[in-house]
């Protein structure tokens, strides 16, 4: 089967992407691994029109619904092989569940999160652990809030959170901050302690207390400043270039370097890691497709 669009990635940007896809009238697969970001368990609740909040996994659900109804394909499972075929000029992917051929791709594939290394993380994320203070940084107001950093990049995010509440402790990792670093922190009040987390206790998610550095402490929420790494392993077997930073580089209109490959989503930069933002790009991605696939539009 040949499609118009193969999208990699069932996210927010994925589906935004397929929905307006579908609606163009291009025959469009979805192949996705079915992780990421948004099939944790948190509530989104600065997403527009959602006044108490949106799972991430309901908000996933509707939009594969609303992108099925305008007739999109979905197939799961990670992209593992893609290529362009030199004679047809199409793009070949595959997957363990299939392989298919495309004259266009959308990567959509997100991060990968640096979770803190402790037995059950997963089970916390989305319920008590979190890595952003733009999405979860208000749920915070009063509470006891752990830091997990390792760099002095985690630092200014630190400060950031004395907006929200004074009873943070900062908890330095892998020795990645500088002395200059932890003292910022104390000055600004920030309880500091350094070394492993040994232990966590809690239940369904929800924690109440970690051991670290050799003593127990009281903890509502926590939060992960150890960064993320984007998925770009699809994008450099097509040799699609990167940013400084690792991510995917694109044009205003989620281009990439290579013709008929456009990227959207928290993959395309290391800022604005919302769903607003990753709704947005899929559809700006699907409209620059859509055009490129004219058939009276020649690729140079
Ligand atoms: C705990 C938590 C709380 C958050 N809270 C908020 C919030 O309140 N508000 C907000 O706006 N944002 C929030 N976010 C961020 C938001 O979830 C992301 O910005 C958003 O999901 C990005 O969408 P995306 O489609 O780019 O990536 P993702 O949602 O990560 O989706 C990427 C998809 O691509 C798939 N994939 C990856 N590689 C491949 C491959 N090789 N082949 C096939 N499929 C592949 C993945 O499995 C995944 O399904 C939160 C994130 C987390 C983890």
């Amino acid at each position: 089967m040949t499609y118009d669009v193969i999208i990699a990635g069932g996210g927010p940007a994925g589906l935004s992407a397929a929905v307006y896809l579908g609606r163009f009238l291009r025959r469009t697969l979805v192949v996705d691994a079915g992780q990421g970001r948004s099939a944790f368990p948190q509530i989104n609740e600065n997403y527009l029109g959602f006044p108490r909040g949106v799972a991430a996994r309901r908000l996933r659900e509707l939009g594969r619904r609303q992108a099925v109804r305008f007739g999109v394909a979905f197939a799961e499972g990670s992209i593992t092989a893609v290529r362009r075929e030199a004679r047809s000029g199409l793009f070949a992917v595959e997957s363990g569940s299939g392989a298919w051929q495309a004259r266009a791709l959308i990567l959509a594939t997100g991060v990968t999160d640096i979770w803190p290394a402790f037995a059950g993380a997963h089970r916390y994320v989305g319920r008590s652990l979190f890595w952003c203070i733009t999405c979860d940084g208000f749920r915070t107001r009063g509470q006891q809030v752990l830091l997990i950093g390792a760099a002095d990049s985690a630092v200014t995010t630190a400060c950031q959170f004395l907006r929200y509440t004074d009873r943070l402790t900062f908890l330095a990792v892998d020795s990645g901050c500088s002395p200059g670093g932890l003292r910022t922190l104390r000055e600004h009040r920030i309880a500091v302690v350094e070394g492993a987390i040994e232990r966590v206790e809690g239940a369904r998610g929800l924690v109440r207390r970690v051991r670290a550095g050799g003593r127990w402490l009281e903890t509502d929420l926590m939060f992960s400043l150890l960064g993320a790494v984007p998925n770009t392993a699809p994008a450099a077997q097509l040799g699609v270039l990167l940013d400084d930073t690792g991510y995917i580089r694109i044009d205003r209109e989620q281009r990439t370097n290579v013709p008929c490959v456009y990227a959207a989503g928290d993959v395309t930069g290391p800022y604005a890691h919302q769903v607003t933002s990753a709704v947005h790009e899929g559809a700006m991605a699907a409209q620059a497709a859509n055009y490129d696939l004219y058939e009276d539009f020649q690729q140079e």
